[in-house]
């Protein structure tokens, strides 16, 4: 069985964060105030990735291919209202790194088995996805032949914005792949970390109403 693992440190994040940044958006049914002024999460609306090392998988996925299908996974998630995302510019510092080197401390272990991990926006390594180069990374027309980044990339982002697994009906953030898009099960929670009095609850998963608000 395939399971990725979060990657969770118990040191926590100390930055200086902006205290100047709150919207106003509609979210589907109602109008809520989205907060990014949480120095555990983010402060900001729109966030930037990049890919390091992507030559770890030379031969196997095009960069043009891996490209787009690492933006469809972020985009993925902006159905939620909260944020939206973008390749960084050449030379442009990104938010978000995506790299194929392990995690500060640990080893990959090979194909299968983990798939990748994630650091949570609290801890030192905020913003950093790291992907088994091991695994046989594919886009998703050609997924009989292996593990496409759409089915694995969205649940490590949902890490990196601050969801932690569940136990309910969210196929996105739940313990084991492969898994879904996010949904609006995945985006109400998305919502209630960022936009406090967003009920947790999706109209089509009222599993998740335990789940707490950071
Ligand atoms: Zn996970």
């Amino acid at each position: 069985m395939k399971l990725p693992l979060a990657f969770i440190s118990l040191v926590l994040l100390s930055q200086c964060v902006r205290h100047d940044l709150v919207e106003v958006r509609t979210v589907k049914w109602q109008t809520r105030t989205i907060s990014y002024d949480k120095p555990r999460l983010w402060n900001k609306a729109h966030l930037t990735w990049r890919v390091d090392d992507a030559r770890a998988l030379a031969g196997r996925l095009s960069i043009e291919d891996m490209h787009r299908e690492i933006d469809k996974s972020f985009k993925s998630w902006e159905g939620a209202g909260i944020f939206t995302f973008s390749q960084a510019r050449e030379g442009q510092q990104a938010d978000i790194t995506i790299t194929f080197a392990p995690p500060p401390g640990r080893a990959w272990d090979g194909q299968l088995g983990t798939m990748g991990h994630a650091a949570f926006p609290w801890t030192p390594h905020r913003g950093h996805i790291y992907l088994d180069p091991s695994e046989w990374w594919s886009t998703q027309s050609f997924s009989m032949l292996g593990d496409p980044i759409t089915q694995w990339l969205p649940h490590e982002i949902g890490h990196v914005l601050g969801l932690q697994h569940t136990q309910g009906m969210d196929h996105t953030m739940c313990a084991t792949g492969p898994y879904d898009l996010p949904d609006d099960r995945s985006f109400a929670r998305l919502r209630h970390l960022y936009a406090p009095g967003t009920p947790v609850i999706a109209f089509s998963n009222l599993s998740t109403a335990a789940s707490k608000a950071n």
